[in-house]
């Protein structure tokens, strides 16, 4: 969708003045993570069969691959979602756990993490991008204005840009086959197609104590830690891993989310009646630092640029 400077900053500012900060953070309240949906990724049992990502594909009507899902050339470089792939599987030289030694490979499949206090989401000034009560993080490409302030917001720079669509260009990124994708209680499209339940959707919590169980079981297979728990305040994504998370992918990130910064500001200014977009720089400013997390893609093995100000673990 193009727009012209003056209609982006109409739209831009009658949506702010829509969506109020309290409105948008409702969904950001202290009980979030609560009898709300999540996904077990359990990367000591991936196999690197990449049937997640065909399933993802096929749910989101997305275009074909270049090369067949079966090609294991696309395993020579750490991929990052992008418009054309809401979720990725990447392979990290190296065995997944200590106990599986002689396993040459670790696989993860990585997307968006729903955050339980989403950063893009109280970036977002027009309320295109809503946590919905199961805890899904939605877009609405209705009322997107294509500022893009939540591609910055990220801590794990999930939400990708269609820039090569030239009419109506839209953010992409996973939604957790929210409804009606999902339908009632049904698995995401991942999940159902992953044949060694490397994947497991249900309830938050409850995952969080099947995670807990597999790690007092097998302490000698898993690290204990579960990624997602605490990371960014939390994400409905969690996972376990027998080595270091930072080695595949899923770099430290401080317990609190960045979206407490920026309501913080964004409260602020409508208490003071100030112009949202007057201080919208210095918003942008802020999260551009919280880029630090930023995860190139590299080849595998290479050391990623991990590290915050705050590492969390
Ligand atoms: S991972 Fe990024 S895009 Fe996904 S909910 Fe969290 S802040 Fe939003
Ligand atoms: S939950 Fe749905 S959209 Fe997200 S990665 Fe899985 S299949 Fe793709
Ligand atoms: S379907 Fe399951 S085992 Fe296969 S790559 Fe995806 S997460 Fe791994």
């Amino acid at each position: 969708m193009k727009f012209s400077r003056r209609s982006f900053l109409m739209r831009a500012a009658g949506g702010a003045a829509l969506v109020s900060p309290a409105a948008r953070t409702s969904a950001q309240d202290d009980s979030a993570g609560k009898g709300q949906v999540g996904c077990l990724v359990d990367t000591t049992r991936c196999i690197g069969c990449r049937r997640c990502e065909e399933a993802c594909n096929l749910r989101n009507l997305m275009p074909p691959p270049e090369r067949p899902w079966t090609d294991p050339g696309v395993f020579d470089r750490v991929r990052r979602p992008d418009y054309r792939s809401l979720t990725v599987v990447n392979r990290y030289p190296g065995s997944p756990a200590a106990a599986l030694a002689s396993t040459p490979h670790t696989f993860s499949k990585f997307q968006c993490l729903h955050c339980l206090k989403p950063a893009c989401v109280s970036a977002c000034i027009v309320g295109a991008l809503t946590r919905s009560g199961d805890g899904s993080v939605v877009y609405n490409p209705g009322i997107c204005v294509g500022c893009r302030y939540c591609m910055i917001a990220c801590p794990f720079q999930i939400p990708a840009y269609e820039y090569a669509e030239p009419v109506h260009p839209l953010v992409r990124k996973c939604e957790f086959c929210a409804d009606p994708k999902r339908g009632k209680g049904a698995d995401p499209a991942c999940a159902a197609a992953c044949p060694t339940e490397a994947l497991v959707f249900g309830n938050r919590e409850d995952l969080m104590k099947t995670a807990r169980a597999r790690i007092a079981a097998r302490p000698d297979l898993y690290l204990d830690h579960v990624y997602g728990e605490r990371e960014a305040g939390g994400t409905s994504w969690l996972y376990l891993a027998g080595r270091p998370f930072a080695e595949i992918g899923l770099l430290p990130q401080p317990d609190r989310s960045p979206a407490v910064r920026t309501e913080a500001i964004q409260h602020g200014v409508y208490r003071y009646g100030l112009i949202p977009l007057a201080v919208y720089g210095l918003l942008g400013g802020l999260m551009w630092r919280s880029r630090r997390n930023r995860l190139p893609e590299c080849p595998p093995g290479e050391s990623s640029p991990a590290g915050t100000e705050e590492e969390g673990k």
